[in-house]
């Protein structure tokens, strides 16, 4: 199982305009660098200290209660929603922000 680490955004604005939420997890796998760039809006992102899966183990509906988007990359580009709210697309294609999900405004 690839570890779960959560991410949050350096600057509020990108946080606000976000598709993925201030905050989102991402799974990757341990070969992985981590990520320094949102893969949807851009913006610079920082790791949190340990995976939040060891940190706060929280259940995908008490992620998507706060407003979390949990998403696994599935290809290039291409993403799975973990916490697919009605009206969200399960697929979220990056180069396609209608498939993005909505999170908590
Ligand atoms: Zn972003």
């Amino acid at each position: 199982m690839s570890p779960v680490y959560g991410y949050y955004h350096l600057d509020s604005e990108a946080a606000a305009a976000c598709p993925a939420g201030a905050e989102f997890e991402f799974t990757q796998l341990a070969v992985d660098l981590p990520l320094t760039r949102c893969p949807w809006c851009g913006g610079g992102v920082e790791r949190g200290l340990a995976p939040a899966s060891i940190r706060t183990h929280k259940f995908d509906c008490e992620l998507k209660d706060l407003g979390f988007s949990k998403l696994r990359r599935v290809d290039d580009g291409l993403f799975e929603n973990l916490t697919q709210r009605p009206g969200e697309a399960r697929l979220i294609d990056r180069r396609d922000p209608t498939t993005f999900p909505k999170g908590k405004k």
